[in-house]
């Protein structure tokens, strides 16, 4: 009874002291200091407790493990789709854009000048629409993998 309640003081003088000098303790190994903390669950680890993926990012157990690598490979799926619409949408455009400018001449021979300028315009909008399209997609493609980086 006694030995207990001087084990909790000291456990709470212990944390005061951690709160003072900012440590944080493994959660496994009450007397570690932590030097990670699990990306999937935020429980703080020490070096024996933590496991690193390929991908630098630091989980506590198996089933953190398969869940921030199931949840990457999720993120990877989606970013790999927007890029590859990004991709047909780029294209639409230079293919309409080409169509429109291949028209213009027509248009002007025709006698519709007004029309052939309005073609054209169209044609010039398209392929910017298309190259602004396919720099979106790329940039934050390449954004998104900075940031994994650090997280
Ligand atoms: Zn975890
Ligand atoms: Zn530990």
């Amino acid at each position: 009874m006694h030995t207990a309640i001087s084990c909790r003081e000291s456990a709470a003088q212990l944390r005061q002291l951690d709160i003072r000098t900012k440590i944080m303790r493994c959660r496994n190994h009450n007397e570690r200091q932590a030097n990670a903390i699990c990306v999937n669950c935020g429980i703080a680890l020490c070096n024996d407790c933590s496991d690193q993926l390929e991908n630098g990012k630091i989980v506590c157990s198996e089933n953190c493990k398969k869940s921030v690598t199931n949840s990457d490979m999720a993120i990877d799926l989606i970013r790999m789709k927007i890029l590859k619409q990004n991709k047909v949408a780029s294209v639409a455009y230079f293919i309409l854009g080409g169509l429109f400018i291949l028209f213009t001449p027509l248009a002007y021979l025709d006698g519709v000048w007004q029309v052939s300028i309005f073609l054209f315009a169209m044609g010039i909008g398209m392929i910017v629409a298309g190259f602004l399209t396919r720099k979106v997609g790329k940039s934050s493609f390449e954004a998104e993998n900075d940031i994994k980086k650090y997280i």
